[in-house]
């Protein structure tokens, strides 16, 4: 049978509900249970593929090529369950769906509306591409009180009405602020939050309250009362100092016995959380620390490089060490000589990103990387980049570039209009669709051997995922080759540049796909342990 665990926000943004939903994901899979998360976005894109990162950080990419939120991040990290397309879905999706089956006729003729149709639609989102698991839990992002979120909050309702109260169970995460000039919390916010939700028709059977202090008893009381929750269903969610204590913290609070009391489960048997305790302990005493540099666009937001940020501390806890990030706007370098800001660090890494404002101080990072030695690490538009810069510096195409910024003699990365993807021809025009249309999701690389590709991977062929419309151009490959530079990795086809390296550098390799989105805290990414690996080398030397 499965259950099915509603989880809402209220207050304000940003109480890291992902976070949340994941670490009670990992508590129920620590006690034997098989999880899926889900994430519904109450916004009109139909997902979010493109929107800015500035607005709304990382786009995810799960195997089968859906652009999602970055809590399912979270959730694969935490869980190590794989995301799917029907993990996902946003307010823009749900409708899209509903109009072509209006405009289809699907509805016989009757009048189409939120209530039943797009609540009806949201329902059977939920329960849809559900197998053997024991529990779903669905996050409903956006804070409760948004106009947006109104039909996600009745269709939860009325589903948990349908699959009843041993089925389905609603919490609630929320803030207790510390008025400072008062010298007090305040439980306020949260009295109000339910109340809202209670105007709803949805009460409320957990409350997980963030807070920066512990809860006073009194405190606790006085929540249970006007919240109408009984006082061990109060659950406070401490700050703690890294996200890998958020599961033992709130199997100390008492999180997952009370949600297995709610569904009327054992609860006897106390849960195996040692593989969080040795990730804390690692974490919390490292032996040693090294410096990478990020040289990206969208640094000002620190969620726009989610995955990335903690795939570098995977392979930091691989190597017992702490990897303090510099994150650098390459835009810098049109202004500023790179030395000053490079000179010093252990590792130079430049990931993801569109657009040509900035490249070109990126391809002056990874300059300084080939001739000073210092280990590179290029993730799609990074490999890119370090491709136009061999290109440039290296063969001599004077003017090398990407056709992504537009008309040039030597485009060694260009447009790839077609490519085959399992037995189906995907085709893509300058002028298409932007949402949804890029080389997205896992395709698989054939590693050269006795590269340092293969000796990373201990493998001949890799699957790995992808979100990006430009590729390297293979009509260069034999000059760039004779740089020095290896295409490693190839699509079996032969046709995709999907890594490069250099020979004669420590560590230099260029991948097109994002690693970043695999790396997990507990089975880190071997490129991410190899890099900061080499990282950890490269500080020895200075
Ligand atoms: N802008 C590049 C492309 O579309 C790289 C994309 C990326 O780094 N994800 O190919």
């Amino acid at each position: 049978m499965t259950r099915f665990i509603f989880i809402t926000g209220g207050v304000v943004s940003s109480l890291g509900k992902g976070l949340c939903s994941a670490s009670l994901g990992a508590l129920l899979q620590a006690r034997g249970y098989k999880v899926r998360l889900r994430k519904l976005d109450p916004y009109l894109n139909v997902d979010p593929g493109t929107m800015s990162p500035y607005q709304h950080g990382e786009v995810y990419v799960t195997d089968d090529g859906a652009e999602t939120d970055l809590d399912l991040g979270h959730y694969e990290r935490f869980t190590g369950v794989a995301s799917r397309q029907s993990d996902s879905v946003t307010t823009g999706r749900i409708y899209s769906n509903v109009i072509a089956k209006e405009r289809r006729g699907d509805y016989l003729g009757g009048t189409v509306q939120v209530i039943p149709h797009v609540t009806d639609a949201i329902k059977e989102f939920i329960q849809s591409d559900i197998q053997d698991e024991d529990f779903i839990l669905c996050e409903i992002g956006g804070t409760v009180g948004d106009i947006e979120s109104l039909p996600f909050l009745e269709a939860i309702r009325q589903l948990g009405n349908e699959l009843g109260h041993e089925r389905a169970l609603y919490m609630h995460l929320t803030l207790i602020p510390f008025i400072s000039a008062a010298g007090e919390l305040k439980t306020k916010p949260t009295q109000h939050s339910v109340k809202e939700l209670l105007g709803l028709g949805i009460q409320p059977d957990i409350l997980m309250c963030r807070i920066d202090r512990p809860l006073p008893a009194s405190d606790r009381r006085k929540i249970a009362l006007f919240c109408n929750v009984r006082e061990e269903k109060v659950i406070p969610a401490l700050d703690v100092d890294t996200i890998y204590q958020v599961p033992i913290s709130y199997h100390d609070e008492g999180l997952d016995r009370e949600v297995l009391k709610h569904f009327k489960l054992p609860v006897d048997k106390e849960p195996d959380l040692q593989r969080w305790y040795d990730i804390v302990e690692r974490v919390r005493r490292p032996e040693g620390e090294v410096t990478i540099a990020i040289v990206g666009k969208y640094i000002q937001l620190k969620d726009a490089y989610k995955s990335l940020s903690e795939a570098l501390e995977h392979g930091g806890i691989a190597n017992n060490v702490h990897v303090k990030l510099d994150w650098i706007d390459s835009e810098i370098f049109e202004r500023e000589d790179v030395v000053n800001h490079l000179e010093h660090v252990d590792g130079i890494l430049v990931p993801g990103g569109f657009g040509e404002r900035g490249a070109e101080g990126k391809i002056q990072a990874v300059k300084f990387a080939r001739e000073r030695k210092v280990p590179y690490f290029g993730i799609c538009f990074g490999m890119q980049m370090a491709v136009i810069e061999a290109a440039r510096n290296i063969v001599g195409l004077e003017g090398a570039s990407s056709s992504e910024f537009g008309e040039t003699k030597h485009p060694v990365v260009g447009l790839m209009t077609e490519w085959v993807k399992g037995n189906e021809v995907q085709k893509r025009t300058e002028r298409g669709d932007k949402g949804g249309t890029m080389r997205l999701g896992a395709y698989p690389c054939a590693l050269k051997p006795g590269t340092r590709a293969e000796e990373i991977y201990h493998a001949r062929t890799i699957e790995e995922r992808h979100r990006h419309r430009y590729e390297v151009n293979i009509n260069y490959k034999k000059q760039l080759e004779g740089a020095g530079l290896t295409f490693c990795g190839m699509s079996p086809d032969g046709v995709l540049p999907e890594m490069v390296e250099y020979h004669d550098h420590p560590w230099f390799i260029g991948v097109q796909f994002h690693p970043e989105l695999k790396s997990k805290p507990h089975d880190p990414h071997p490129l991410f342990t190899s890099f900061v690996a080499a990282a950890v080398r490269q500080s020895r030397l200075v």
